[in-house]
């Protein structure tokens, strides 16, 4: 599994492809660099497509000056360079210009990370440097001086962003959050005013943290392994298509009565391993393994709802937009969405902490899925594929509706219709 004890030259190379791949920059803007323990920095080419990039490609500029490699550093080498003289503490810097960003960049504002419960932890305090020219060492000594103060993430005007960090996956994971709470905000600054968590919600979720009392493995079994491997098939799955962050969205899956496998808090769920997920046994799981914070819920769910097998919790962007604003979820837009939807109830902010038990009651067959205010989207199904499906419905739903809206009035599906769609496909009332 890729990790800091890669090559810098191969770390920046994957993180590139993987900025690039999704749409964080485009083949000339952005770079990236990692700084050795011998004082040597590693940095992204100069000009050269960042669509198109290998391990040859990387330059290593050493600690005397001397470059080393087939192309020029990157022009932004001085903020790099001074970044990492005024903060000992970082190891690599993440630079890039994604839509979203350089939006807040443009109307020179900082992306809000209190819409939701985890951004404001995950990407910490955020600075903004004055503008001054690219490659110039004035924008190095305005961007360094921001970062002088503590901060890790510094927006810059009219340009884009920076984020430091003690490795390059760390950094990465800052910019790509910082990223998803930009396009988040923009979303639902379309629909509404988005309301911000105050610092009571921040209690609740504090409160809340728990940890299961663990058993030991007693290994994993062929049948097990394939659901593992299949799970962690949907999870990379759910992160290409942007219904997950690297460290965002939960996925559990039933195996036996009540006992499931559950996603893992913090790991990066585009390299997630079969092994790495946890298996949750009579409230139990397993020894060395960090379940979800959101367990407790699945737990609940899998115990009152015998028609459920599969629960994701996840926060894409576009039904986010809905989950941050006043603006109710109507899923009477075309068939699909009904029928795989329906009611799609908004919940409150502190359902799933304060009690999940009472929450977990409401997922009905008639009602498999619903928002939680300033949280998450939680989905129920009957197997993988059939959640998977409601999680990729519900956001591509919510897309439409967001821009149905900039062309004009949406038109729901008449309630007679509505009856008819139910009896046609059998829908429970
Ligand atoms: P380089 O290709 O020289 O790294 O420049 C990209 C960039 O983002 C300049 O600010
Ligand atoms: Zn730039």
């Amino acid at each position: 599994m890729p990790s800091n004890e890669m090559q810098p030259a191969q770390q920046l190379l994957l993180l590139m492809e993987r900025i690039y791949r999704y749409g964080m920059t485009t083949t000339s803007g952005g770079n990236l660099s990692i700084r050795g323990a011998d004082g040597d920095i590693w940095i992204t080419p100069s000009g050269v497509d960042k669509g198109a990039l290998t391990a040859e490609d990387m330059v290593c500029v050493q600690a005397d000056g001397s470059v080393r490699g087939k192309h020029k550093p990157s022009s932004e080498f001085p903020f790099h360079r001074l970044i990492y003289e005024t903060r000992p503490d970082l190891r690599a810097i993440v630079h890039a210009h994604p839509p979203a960003l350089v939006s807040f960049s443009i109307v020179r504002r900082i992306p809000d990370t209190r819409l939701l419960p985890n951004e404001r932890l995950i990407c910490g305090r955020i600075g903004m440097a004055p503008y001054a020219l690219p490659g110039s060492e004035e924008l190095g000594r305005n961007i360094a001086k921001v970062f002088g103060e503590g901060v890790n993430s510094v927006m810059l005007e009219n340009h884009g962003v920076v984020v430091g960090g003690q490795d390059l996956f760390e950094a990465f994971r800052v910019f790509e959050t910082l990223d998803y709470c930009a396009r988040l905000e923009i979303e639902a600054s379309r629909i509404g005013r988005p309301t911000l968590l105050t610092d009571e919600d921040y209690e609740i979720v504090k409160k809340s943290a728990l940890s299961l009392p663990a058993h030991r493995s007693e290994g994993i079994d062929a049948s097990e392994l394939e659901i593992r491997r299949t799970m962690c098939g949907f999870i990379r799955r759910a992160y290409d298509q942007g219904l997950f962050t690297s460290t965002q969205g939960t996925f559990s899956q039933r195996l036996n009565g009540t006992d499931f496998l559950i996603t893992p808090y913090g790991i990066d769920r585009k390299y997630l391993q079969p092994e790495e997920l946890v298996r949750v046994r009579n409230g139990t799981s397993e020894e060395g393994k960090l379940p979800s914070q959101s367990v407790r819920f699945h737990q609940a769910i899998y115990e009152q709802q015998k028609h459920v097998d599969s629960v994701i919790l996840a926060h894409p962007p576009y039904i986010m937009a809905f989950a941050v604003t006043d603006l109710p979820f109507d899923s009477r837009t075309i068939p699909e969405s009904y029928i795989l939807l329906r009611g799609m109830p908004k919940l409150s902010f502190e359902s799933l902490y304060n009690e999940p038990e009472e929450t977990a009651a409401l997922f009905k067959p008639n009602t498999p899925i619903a928002i939680v205010r300033n949280n998450c989207i939680v989905v129920t199904g009957q197997g993988l594929l059939n959640t998977f499906d409601r999680l990729e419905v519900a956001e591509y739903s919510a897309k439409s509706i967001l821009s149905a809206r900039a062309l004009g009035h949406v038109a729901p599906i008449e309630d007679d219709e509505i009856r008819d769609l139910k009896q046609a496909f059998k829908l429970e009332d």
